[in-house]
Parts: C-alpha cells; sequence; structure tokens
C-alpha cells in the first residue's frame, strides 16, 4: 500500500469548511482506494473510462465517482449508469450525449462545463465567448450544470497560475448570477491547490501528493 495517510489527514483539515476532495486515483490500484476509503474518503476522480468501469465494479457502492478525464461522446454510456459528477465537459455535443444516457437510465447526471484558462494550446474546454453563447441547455433535463472546472498552466510561473484561477474565478461569478445551480468551482491539483483555494475554489482535485507519483 503507497497511501500517505499523513498527508491525506493534514489536507483534510487544511480543506475543512473550504473545499471538497476529490482524490485522483487513476492508474492506481483499488486496494488503495479502498484504504482511503476506509480512512473516510468518498469522492474519487478517474480519468480513463475502462479503468473507472472496472473500479466502481470492484470498490463500495457509496463511493462517489468523479470523471475527470477527457471523455468521448461513445463512452458515456458506459458510466452513466453510477457517475457522481463528470468535471471536464467540453462540447455541446457531448453535454446532449451525457442527456440522452442519463435519461436512458433515469438519471439526471452533475455536470461541470471544463473552461480553456491556460495559455497552452493543449488543454480541452470552452472559452469565455463559447460560455455566454451556449444556449439550449435549459432543455437538456437530464442534465444538471453545477459549475465549472478549469486546469491552469503547468508552470513555474506562479503569477500566471494565479492569474489564470483569478479569470475562471470570475468567469464562474459572473455565470453565476444567470444560473442558479452553479456551485462547484473544480480548480486545483497537487502542485496548485492551495493557490486555487486561496483564488475562490471549492473543489480540488489531488493525486499523486495522495497516492504517489504516477508511473
Ligand atoms: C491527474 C489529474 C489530476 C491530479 O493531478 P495531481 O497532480 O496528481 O494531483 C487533477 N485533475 C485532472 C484533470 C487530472 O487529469
Amino acid at each position: 500500500m503507497s497511501i500517505n495517510i499523513a498527508v491525506y489527514r493534514s489536507i483534510i483539515e487544511e480543506l475543512e469548511g473550504k473545499a471538497t476532495l476529490v482524490a485522483v486515483s487513476k492508474i492506481k490500484p483499488v486496494e488503495d482506494i479502498q484504504a482511503m476509503y476506509n480512512l473516510g474518503q468518498r469522492d474519487f476522480g478517474e480519468n480513463y473510462v475502462q479503468e473507472l468501469v472496472d473500479k466502481e465494479a470492484r470498490l463500495p457502492k457509496d463511493i462517489q465517482w468523479h470523471f475527470i478525464g477527457h471523455l468521448q461522446s461513445n463512452k458515456v454510456k458506459y458510466i452513466a449508469p453510477f457517475v457522481h459528477l463528470i468535471h471536464g465537459v467540453d462540447s455541446f455535443n457531448l453535454l446532449k450525449e451525457i442527456n440522452k444516457q442519463a435519461a436512458k437510465n433515469n438519471r439526471i447526471i452533475d455536470c461541470l462545463l471544463q473552461v480553456h484558462i491556460a495559455q497552452e494550446e493543449t488543454k480541452f474546454g470552452f472559452s469565455e465567448n463559447e460560455l455566454n453563447e451556449l444556449k439550449g441547455i435549459d432543455e437538456l433535463k437530464n442534465i444538471h450544470i453545477v459549475g465549472l472546472m478549469g486546469m491552469a498552466s503547468f508552470s513555474e510561473d506562479e503569477q500566471k497560475v494565479r492569474n489564470e484561477f483569478k479569470q475562471l474565478k470570475s468567469i464562474f461569478d459572473t455565470l453565476s448570477i444567470q444560473h442558479s445551480a452553479f456551485s462547484i468551482l473544480s480548480m486545483g491539483m497537487s502542485g496548485d491547490y492551495k493557490m486555487a483555494i486561496e483564488e475562490g475554489s471549492n473543489m480540488v482535485r489531488i493525486g499523486s501528493l495522495l497516492f504517489g507519483a504516477r508511473i
């Protein structure tokens, strides 16, 4: 077992009353997830559909599974029966597919829209302008858009990262006025979660600090 219990406890204490911890367990074995579950953790994040489906079948049913990776439309059906929150929704077509699969399962699935805040080219997500133009969302009755998710640049430049978080928080605040269901701002990972919380995050996704580095 390789989870870091002391770090887990200190992060839980640090986040108390400020942010929800999603423990990112991608690539890590079910034994590690079970060990953290035994400490009281219930929210876990995964990036790969097949891996998530396998783990869900083998672990306790009261785990709340967060899908945090890039989701392909043709794979939504595999996670729709049980997924708790989909973080990285980055297109209207994907929203429509999630809505369709949620309906088939008689569910309403909570989603976060991914916003492109990093200056790097590779990050997925909506731009601020695209978010303002999202029409027709209210007609999708089986999804519930509860907030935004973003990833800052992988950068040593703290000011740059902080500015990206500030930008996302400001978009979140603006959209919250129009969308009363908005309550979750998912930003911050192992390397930048402290700063993310200072800038208004209320959900952090932490992997390597808790489970050790991924190979
Ligand atoms: C892997 C991943 C994380 C966790 O990253 P760490 O640096 O290990 O904490 C968080 N968010 C997303 C979207 C990820 O893919």
